[in-house]
């Protein structure tokens, strides 16, 4: 069943202010979804060859700047004020220390530094250490990507000027599923943002989070709304859920795998030419799975010991996967 609200935030999605064409009805992704698991494979693996080299994928280092505290409920989240997580929070790290950790990531052969903060959204006075760390770790080689919440008139431009390369803002989840799991802003300010994102000349980060408890209507739903934005993100991050303790996601049904498979497939032949990031949730994953991941079309891996602020596989095991399998860090 194609979902009317899904459409009309998509076509919110818009960033020249025209109502976005609809390339991907919520119907025809599920469709996608239908298919036998190898047809899908195969089909997805087909559309990744005709738009990127086979075996070559990005590695991006992820930092925690500031962490915990936040005054956001997404149920998910470690970071969240409002669940008792045992995290601690920390405020804004210095800059000296963001360098050091951006030299080692690209010492590493990340190519991409990511830093990410947990505000509702920045204030003024606190992008201003961010366009630095921003300016800085550009003067290392690296491209630079932040996540910083929901962005304020000005704010996008002023990073822009910085030089940021890539802003990660993810709608998380399908329309129609997202009041369950986010009451404190709506998906219109998460599009608001994007909107200010695209217009200020800076590559899109947007992805989502599959395991929520949402349906496979609900995964479709997520791959639609991204498929359909006007250009859609440059690149693509499928999260699998990580259950934390204290937040109110711990304790749900875990997906089935092959359904983490089926939306990076999906998410590739909709987005043929968006790199297509396996996020958080690798940790969990077999060699094995991560494998089926990227002949289903990832091409992107956050690499590092740490994501925000849960475990990721140790560099020297991924080092060893790209091996065995024969991939190409790029
Ligand atoms: S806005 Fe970001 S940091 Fe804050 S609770 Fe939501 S996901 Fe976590």
């Amino acid at each position: 069943m194609t979902s009317t609200s899904t459409l009309q935030f998509v076509r919110k999605a818009a960033s020249d202010g025209n109502p976005a064409e609809v390339r991907w009805r919520v119907a025809d992704v599920q469709a996608l979804f239908d298919m036998p698991f190898m047809d899908l494979l195969f089909r997805a693996q087909q559309v990744h060859r005709e738009h990127f080299t086979a075996g070559e994928v990005q590695r991006s280092t992820l930092l925690s700047i500031k962490t915990g505290g936040c005054s956001e409920d997404c149920g998910y989240c470690s970071q969240s004020a409002r669940y008792d997580t045992g995290l601690e929070r920390e405020r804004l790290m210095p800059i000296d220390e963001v360098l050091e950790h951006a030299r080692a990531a690209k010492a590493k052969g990340s190519s991409r530094f990511c830093m990410g903060a947990a505000w509702r959204g920045p204030k003024d006075k606190d992008l201003v250490p961010v366009l630095e760390m921003v300016r800085e770790v550009k003067k290392l080689g690296l491209e630079t990507c932040v996540t910083l919440g929901m962005l304020g008139e000005g704010q996008a431009a002023q990073l822009a000027d910085a030089g940021l390369d890539y802003y990660n803002h993810n709608v998380d989840t399908a329309p129609e599923f997202y009041g369950e799991v986010i009451t404190t802003h709506t998906l219109q300010d998460r599009l608001d943002t994007l909107d200010r994102v695209r217009g200020a000349g800076i590559n899109v980060c947007s992805g989502g989070i599959v395991g929520l408890g949402e349906t496979q209507l609900g995964r479709a739903g997520l791959i639609a709304q991204l498929a359909n934005m006007n250009p859609p993100p440059e690149s693509v991050p499928i999260n699998n859920l990580v259950q934390i303790p204290g937040t109110p996601l711990a304790d749900g049904g875990k997906l089935d795998p092959f359904e983490f498979v089926r939306t990076v497939a999906a998410a590739r032949i909709t987005m043929p030419t968006s790199f297509v990031r396996l996020s958080a949730g690798r940790q969990e994953m077999s060699d094995e799975l991560q494998a089926l991941c990227f002949m289903a079309g990832a091409n992107s891996i956050f690499y590092g010991e740490r994501l925000l602020t849960t475990d990721n596989p140790d560099a020297g095991h991924d080092e060893q996967l790209f091996v065995r399998l024969g991939l190409t860090a790029i």
